[in-house]
């Protein structure tokens, strides 16, 4: 017990700043929860249902088997249109199935989605930054491209990381993503599987989605040992399309309209989502998007699927809007900043607000504080440095602006000031 105590003196002033620190993540901890949360979405290209939750053992996808038994799954899914990678995976991306319209694109030959895309509605409603929101997939020479939509477009455009040559390249480029940048949406494409079915071998085919599945596994221990994702973020995994069923020509091949190529996976699991749930309900492509944006909170006003509300844990995520009652972030410009961030916002009266800037090591960097008494248009300035007046370090930083007891959090990105020589 005496060892005890004057071990506990010795590191009082520790012990202190642990306790301070704990608390203060604990507190923000549960703001950010109920705020913000982040979406990590995999799209393994063709693989049928019969070879992955619709196989009674489930033999090649044991990590998405045991992902499920915390999450939920939808045993009616389906691909509802087109069953080619070129229309089903935009429709993917837009909750909607969309015109895909050719172009050319900084001199290559692409296509691309007319309607808006899931990247722009959370890139334009919660005036996240390029890299909040990454599109992670194999070396494409001529990518794909979200829209041109004039109220979105591509300034709303994801960060593309198109890099390496298999799954597992893609895999590890993921991580190296959630482990350095911390976007907030994050797209995966895995296409190995589809090459495989094609060339006719059911080993490699089994084996891709075994390969597939296990990435899908280290991506959520990634989520869970990771600070930022935690807690915090939910997995969704699909396919665009499945595969001949083998009355209509077999695994080799996919594009017709029956139920081989029709019936795909979903699996979803996180925060919110019910756990160890298989539901029932009818379900298509356009869904996945449009229950995406309500887990990030946003609306995708141009799609026309619905929230599969059924596997949420608790009564729905409104949808985002702006409603004049409330305290709202408008702006914080420009994200990324390099010497002044402004926070704007509409303030109703008698507003206290409090701006606290942490690293993301959780260090309180700076804290603004102003009160607003008769309300209206209202902006927090941050210099980008700390309490002592010292200029940060480039990097990204957490911020939580509370206004009379809301929380809002994000992150902000700081780069190296232009300098006057
Ligand atoms: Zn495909
Ligand atoms: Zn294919
Ligand atoms: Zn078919």
């Amino acid at each position: 017990m005496i060892h005890h105590r004057n071990h506990m003196k010795i590191k009082r002033n520790q012990l202190y700043l642990l306790f301070f620190a704990c608390s203060l993540l604990l507190f923000f901890g549960i703001k950010l929860k109920a705020q913000n949360q982040n979406v990590v979405i995999v799209i393994i290209d063709g693989a049928r249902y019969s070879e992955t939750f619709g196989d009674p053992v489930k033999q090649y996808i044991p990590f998405m088997s045991a992902i499920a038994e915390e999450g939920s799954i939808i045993d009616e899914f389906y691909n509802n249109g087109i069953t080619y990678t070129s229309q089903a995976i935009p429709a993917l991306w837009c909750g909607t199935w969309t015109e895909v319209r050719d172009t050319v694109y900084n001199g290559s030959s692409t296509s691309y989605a007319v309607n808006p895309t899931l990247f722009e509605y959370f890139r334009k409603q919660t005036n996240a930054s390029e890299i909040d929101c990454y599109y992670v997939l194999p070396y494409i020479e001529n990518l794909w491209l979200p829209s041109f939509d004039p109220d979105y477009g591509p300034s709303y455009w994801p960060s593309f990381h198109s890099a390496g040559i298999s799954d597992t390249d893609v895999c590890n480029h993921t991580l190296f993503v959630m482990n350095s940048i911390y976007p907030r949406l994050l797209l995966v494409y895995l296409a190995d599987v589809d090459h495989a079915g094609h060339n006719g071998n059911w080993n490699y085919y089994t084996q891709a989605i075994k390969t597939a599945d296990s990435i899908v596994g280290a991506i959520w221990d990634n989520i869970q040992s990771n600070q930022f994702y935690e807690n915090n973020t939910t997995l969704i995994v699909t396919n665009d399309h499945g595969r001949h069923d083998d009355a209509h020509g077999g695994f080799s091949g996919h594009g017709c309209s029956c139920d081989g190529c029709r019936h795909i996976m979903f699996l979803a699991a996180g925060k919110n989502i019910k756990a160890g749930y298989i539901s029932e309900q009818h379900r298509t492509i356009p869904d996945m998007a449009v229950t995406a944006g309500s887990l990030l909170n946003i609306s995708l006003e141009k799609a026309t699927g619905h929230v599969m509300s059924e596997i949420f844990n608790q009564s729905p995520v409104y949808p985002y809007s702006y409603n004049p009652n409330f305290n709202q972030v408008h702006q914080i410009s420009p994200n990324p900043f390099r010497e002044n961030v402004r926070f704007d916002f509409e303030a109703s009266p008698n507003s206290l607000l409090k701006l606290q800037l942490f690293n993301l090591s959780g260090l309180k960097i700076k804290s603004i504080e102003q009160w607003y008494p008769s309300g209206g248009q209202g902006e927090i300035i941050w210099n980008g440095c700390d309490e002592n007046g010292n200029e940060v370090s480039p990097g990204i930083y957490l911020y939580f602006l509370m206004i009379n007891g809301n929380t809002q959090s994000g992150k902000i990105i700081k780069h190296l000031p232009y300098k006057n020589y």
